[in-house]
Order: structure tokens, then C-alpha cells, then sequence
């Protein structure tokens, strides 16, 4: 199976079109959460993720707020301005959507979260002691992840005590080395100073990471969150990718 692999895609419709123009034809569609927050087209991305074939959408902390699953204190200001204007942006259908979202997933030998399989809508996955922990927390091969923005490779090593932390260059396929926490990085909201939508194809049956970075019309999307009045901060930081 060609199995699309998205994450925080975060109300970034444009973004979400280029991965998907530049995915091509894929069997299935695995999405680690944050389809909502911070940009500007929360009800376009739910409505064009559920066009996707065999689907999986998890729940992440955004959406789990933007429908009142996780209280606002849990946000810095800015971040729960942009919260509050999902809250009153989305729509009844895009409700529903998030509402019947799991927060783990597993097929076959993967397993999917939004955040760390120890605390899959909060913890941030950023070193090596942390991921160490956390493989405790799954038992297969293969755990995807999301949440930080950050893409990155956890890789335990076979005497189960060390984990290294490798990076994948863009535009290039890793081969799967169990056992692993991967972070394919944001669609929407890049935060490793590439500006550039970030996803991955997962090839089930080769065992590939397929890890990409595609360009989208950045600007347009600046357009769209001033028109709606979003943070400031957040409508600068798409073209640094920080
Ligand atoms: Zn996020």
C-alpha cells in the first residue's frame, strides 16, 4: 500500500492542496491530528481530507479545542486567540468531523498518535530521553507521530537503551529500521526553518519512508488569516517555517 502520511496540517488549505498534488495517487491517507488551528480554512481541509481514500484522522489538540474537548488555559494567548476563532469558524459538519476522531490508531504494524504514544495529545517529542521512555508505550515496530512540528526519527537501538536521533534529508526515501518513532513534520505550520509543506509516503510492503517538502503559495494563505484577523505572529511565521 502508498499510504500518504500528513500532520498539522493546521486550517492550511493551500498547503494541503500542494501535498496532495504532489502525493499523487495513493491507496490510504493517515493523518496524525491538527487538521484545525491557527490558519485560515478550517472547514476546506475536514472537507477535503474526507475525499481521501481509506482514512484515518486523528484527534489533536487543536481540534480537540477548537470543539471544546480541552480547556483554553492549555494554550498561550496567542495561540488561544486563534483558538477561539476556530471555535466560532467551523462549521456543524467539521464539529461532527473532529468529534468522532480517535486518539491512536493502529494497523498492522504501525501505530499512530498525535503527540507521544505515553500522552498522545500533549507531550512534545523533541529528544532522546523523552522518545527513549516513550517506546515503552507501543508495542509494534513503527510509531508515527506528530505535534511538534518537527520532522525527526527516533531510532532504538537493539539493546533497547539508547535511542538515536536522526534526521532525513528532504526529497529523499529512508528505509524502516525497527524499532522507530517518526515524525513526517507539518503540512501546514513547518517549524524546523523550512518554510515548505513537509509530508511522507509510506510504502507498507518495501518497508520505505518517503520523506517530502513541497512549496505552496505561502502569501495567499498570509492573505487569508489577515482578512479573518489572526495573530499577527502566527500569519509571519509560515514564511520562515519557525
Ligand atoms: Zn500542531
Amino acid at each position: 500500500m502508498r499510504i500518504l502520511i500528513l500532520s498539522d496540517i493546521h486550517a492550511n488549505w493551500v498547503a494541503l492542496e500542494a501535498v496532495l498534488d504532489a502525493a499523487g495517487e495513493v491507496d490510504a491517507a493517515w493523518c496524525l491530528g491538527d487538521v484545525v488551528g491557527y490558519g485560515p480554512s478550517p472547514n476546506e481541509c475536514v472537507a477535503r481530507l474526507r475525499e481521501l481514500p481509506n482514512l484515518i484522522c486523528l484527534l489533536g489538540n487543536h481540534d480537540a479545542a477548537a470543539i471544546g474537548d480541552l480547556p483554553l488555559d492549555s494554550f498561550n494567548p496567542e495561540a488561544r486567540l486563534s483558538v477561539e476563532w476556530q471555535r466560532e469558524s467551523i462549521s456543524d459538519e467539521t464539529r461532527a468531523f473532529l468529534q468522532e476522531r480517535p486518539g491512536r490508531a493502529e494497523w498492522e504494524e504501525f501505530t499512530l498518535v498525535h503527540a507521544s504514544p505515553r500522552q498522545p495529545m500533549l507531550e512534545y517529542l523533541l529528544d532522546a530521553h523523552a522518545a527513549l521512555e516513550n517506546f515503552a508505550h507501543f508495542d509494534g515496530p513503527y510509531c508515527f507521530v506528530g505535534h511538534t512540528h518537527i520532522p525527526i526519527v527516533f531510532k532504538l537501538n537493539s539493546g533497547g537503551d539508547k535511542v538515536d536521533v536522526r534526521s532525513v534529508a528532504a526529497n529523499t526515501s529512508y528505509k524502516l529500521d525497527p524499532r522507530e518513532i517518526i515524525n513526517p513534520g507539518s503540512v501546514g505550520q513547518p517549524r524546523d526553518r523550512d518554510p515548505r509543506a513537509a509530508f511522507a509516503i509510506l510504502d507498507s510492503e518495501e518497508g520505505t519512508w518517503d520523506y517530502r517538502r513541497v512549496n505552496y503559495d505561502i502569501a495567499a494563505v498570509q492573505r487569508r488569516m489577515e482578512a479573518a484577523n489572526l495573530p499577527e505572529r502566527h500569519i509571519l511565521r509560515l514564511e520562515a517555517g519557525w
